[in-house]
């Protein structure tokens, strides 16, 4: 017993929970508090130093609880808990994966910096990195992922400011369209064109993947960051977001966090350890049911194309990076209807058990068209690059009986063909 190692998802119903600190409880409650009484002044003073980076700590030594802004109880077990899955050193939950994401940008770019990523990415990212970053004077420049590492490459020294190259950004398998960036490749750009002074980071957003089916930190990333209103939170009914990464990037995000506020509340905190709890056998379920849709789908006569992960050709060169990255094809279908709007809206509008909904990751199968709902800002040219078309629609598959979600898909399509007459 004494050195096996348990699975993470062992481990989610009680890792770094002490149920005699709180009566005997076998779930933490929600600690629902501001600050937290110190015993004595002096430990108080010892929590500051710590806190504010004034002294190393000692060899045992925890941080304190201090003010919820700071930690709190809620807060430190679901960081813990979700470090198992990447392996990683630290954790920080946000109250959003957009203050997740923007917070890693404004600790990682100053101003003269240039910032790489990988497009397309989700929306609010797009929309901080081209309105936000220039207004602090950082230049960010995008490549997609049919660019090989020698066209990035000429990329990043064609802005002539390749000594000032400060982070990499990337998203795979990309969102709507599920192309997959190689992160290794990334990682090794990063190494590239790092400097003495200055090291370029790799941020992966791993939303669609994480944290059971890739582990960007074992390919060369230095920070993974989820919206865990996603899979992690998983029932559509809670916003917020992770970053993870080792103990040095951590101590800074963290930092930052403090000073802009923007953690995760003891209530959300709550809610995610209790989502993590299932987190394992939902992505699993929603796994499988998604290979069975997108095989039926990819047969259906009304249908030009499905992209799916577990429907990549082996020939193709992203079958290797898929096979290298990620051990499951996901939940993510992203669905061509024949025809154009008119088809893909009436597939949507007949579709029963699935919601009509943007977001993804929960427990109930969602449906939407991106080229009219989550990427209508993308300039048409992109749009065409990107395969971001009418006939797209963008499916996550949730935990429902199997034969159910089929049945729906096949008579919206039904519905399409009675239209068309
Ligand atoms: C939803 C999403 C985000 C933003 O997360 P919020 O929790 O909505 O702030 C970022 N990246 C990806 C890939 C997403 O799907």
């Amino acid at each position: 017993m004494a050195n096996h190692k348990m699975s993470p998802e062992s481990l989610m119903m009680s890792y770094g929970y002490k149920p005699e600190l709180s009566e005997g409880a076998i779930k933490p409650p929600v600690f629902q508090t501001s600050t937290f009484v110190f015993k004595t002044a002096e430990e108080g003073k010892a929590f500051f130093e710590l806190a504010y980076g004034l002294r190393e700590k000692d060899q045992d030594e925890e941080l304190g609880l201090i003010y919820s802004r700071i930690n709190n109880p809620n807060l430190q077990i679901l960081e813990e808990r979700l470090c198992l899955w990447d392996e990683a050193d630290g954790c920080a939950m946000f109250e959003s994966g957009m203050s997740a994401i923007s917070t890693v940008l404004l600790e990682f770019l100053k101003p003269g910096d240039l910032l790489l990523f990988s497009s397309p990415t989700y929306g609010g990212t797009d929309h901080f990195i081209h309105h936000f970053l220039p207004k602090i004077g950082v230049h960010a420049i995008g490549f997609t992922a049919d660019n090989t590492e020698e066209e990035i490459e000429e990329i990043i020294r064609g802005t002539g400011k390749a000594d000032r190259l400060s982070m990499v950004y990337i998203e795979t398998p990309a969102n709507p369209t599920n192309t997959v960036v190689d992160i290794e490749m990334c990682a090794r750009l990063g190494k590239k064109f790092s400097t003495p002074e200055t090291k370029v980071n790799l941020a992966v957003d791993n939303t669609y993947m994480g944290p059971l089916w890739c582990h960007p930190l074992k390919h060369g990333a230095d920070l993974v960051i989820y919206s865990a209103t996603k899979y992690i939170g998983g029932h559509s009914d809670v916003i917020a977001g992770a970053v993870l990464g080792n103990a040095e990037v951590m101590q800074r995000v963290k930092v930052l966090r403090t000073f802009l506020g923007n953690m995760a509340s003891p209530n959300t905190c709550w809610l995610l350890l209790r989502s993590l709890e299932t987190l394992k056998v939902r992505m699993e379920a929603q796994a499988s049911n998604a290979q069975t849709v997108a095989d039926v789908l990819s047969k259906h006569e009304l249908v030009n194309g499905v992209k799916y992960l577990g429907l990549l050709n082996p020939n193709s060169p992203d079958y290797e990076v898929y096979k290298k990255q990620y051990s499951s094809p996901g939940a993510m279908i992203s669905v061509y209807i024949k025809g154009g709007e008119k088809e893909s809206f009436c597939f949507l509008n007949n579709l029963k058990l699935f919601k009509l909904a943007v977001s993804l990751g929960g427990t109930e199968s969602l449906a939407q068209h991106p080229c009219s709902m989550t990427h209508a800002g993308v300039s048409p040219e992109d749009k065409a690059k990107l395969e971001i078309t009418d006939q797209l629609v963008r499916l996550s598959i949730g935990v429902e009986n199997e034969a159910d979600l089929i049945w729906d898909v096949n008579q919206a399509l039904d519905a399409v063909r009675n239209m068309n007459g």
